[in-house]
Formats: C-alpha cells, structure tokens, sequence
C-alpha cells in the first residue's frame, strides 16, 4: 500500500458554501468511499505507527469521524472537544477568533490526565484557529500535544504554520489553494 493514492480527487468542491465566495471543501466523498477512508486514516497515523499514543482528541463534528478512526488505529483512547453547551460533565471553555466575531469549544475537565500523549485530528485546517483553542484546552490540561494531524491543509491560510510555531507537528495529506 505504498503506491501513490489521490486523496485530493475523493474530496468534493462545493461552490459558494457556506456563502458566495468560499469554496467548502466536502470529505464526505472521501468517507464514503472505503478504500479512500482506509488509505487516509493510514496514511494520517503512518508516523506514530507503534509508538505510546495515550488519546486522540477530535474536534466536533467531521474530526469525530476522523478521529474515532485513528484512535482505534493507534490503540488510544478518543477525547470529544465540542462546541459549548453540549457536554455533559463539568468542563473547561476555550474562545477563539472566526472570520465575524467568536465562537467556543469546551473539554470535559477529566479528558486528559497531566502528561498523556495526546494527538489533535480535525477534517481541516484553514486559520488554526479551532485547532489553537484545542491545543490550548488540552495543555491547560497537562496533556502533551504530539502532533496535529488534518486531512486537509489551506496553506494560504496559515493555520498549519500558527501550530508548528506553538511548537505543534503538523501533519497534513492533501494542500488546496
Ligand atoms: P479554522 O479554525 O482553521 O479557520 O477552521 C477549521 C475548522 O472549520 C475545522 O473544524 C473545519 O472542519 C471547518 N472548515 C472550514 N472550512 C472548511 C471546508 O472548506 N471544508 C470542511 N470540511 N471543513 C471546513
């Protein structure tokens, strides 16, 4: 399984979603499609093959999917970060910026213990900024932040740069102008 594999050509481009002028990038061909889901949740975890990963953290909703996938891959535990309110336990709140204004995402305050291994999974990533709450909420909590793992990176963006300035790895299998 080490020949080339078009991940980009399973990913659909919706026009003018959420609104006129973004260009939505829709992995749910991907999903759908098992030899492309089985090749990207193999691909993603490749690096960490074989070494003590204690949680996956993924970030509601499409990094649930991913990340259910690649906990069970590496044999770890899965941490839900949910937008607020949806939770259930006590929990830790983090703000981060978007285009208009700001939004929320919580953790249950027991996710993580100080000093698990932790891998952050998300569908995308465009600004970082979910992911820079995620990793903050994590640390806050002790954890150590392995890695930051996307299917999708939008280099122009920024985001992936933003992580490995936060002293993040970042991997990422497909790039979209
Ligand atoms: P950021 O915080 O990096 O600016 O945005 C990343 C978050 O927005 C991720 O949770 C991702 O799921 C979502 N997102 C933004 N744009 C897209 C897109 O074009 N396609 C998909 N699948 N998710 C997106």
């Amino acid at each position: 399984s080490s020949d080339p594999f078009d991940f980009a050509a399973t990913v659909r481009a919706i026009p003018d979603y959420p609104k006129k002028g973004i260009v939505f990038r829709d992995i749910t061909t991907l999903l759908g499609d098992a030899r492309a889901f089985r090749r990207t949740i193999d691909e993603l975890v490749q690096p960490w093959a074989g070494s003590k990963i204690d949680k996956v953290a993924g970030i509601e909703a499409r990094g649930f999917i991913v990340g259910g996938a690649v906990a069970h891959q590496l044999s770890a535990g899965f941490v839900p970060i949910r937008k607020k309110g949806k939770l259930p336990y006590e929990t830790v709140r983090v703000s981060y910026a978007l285009e208009y204004g700001i939004d929320e995402i919580e953790m249950h305050v027991d996710a993580v213990e100080p000093g698990e291994r932790v891998i952050l999974v998300d569908d995308l990533i465009a600004t970082g900024g979910t992911a820079e709450g995620a990793i903050k909420l994590l640390r806050g909590k002790g954890a150590i932040v392995e890695a930051a793992c996307f299917i999708i990176d939008l280099p122009v963006l920024g985001g992936a740069d933003k992580l490995r300035a936060m002293d993040v790895p970042v991997r990422t299998l497909i790039s979209f102008d």
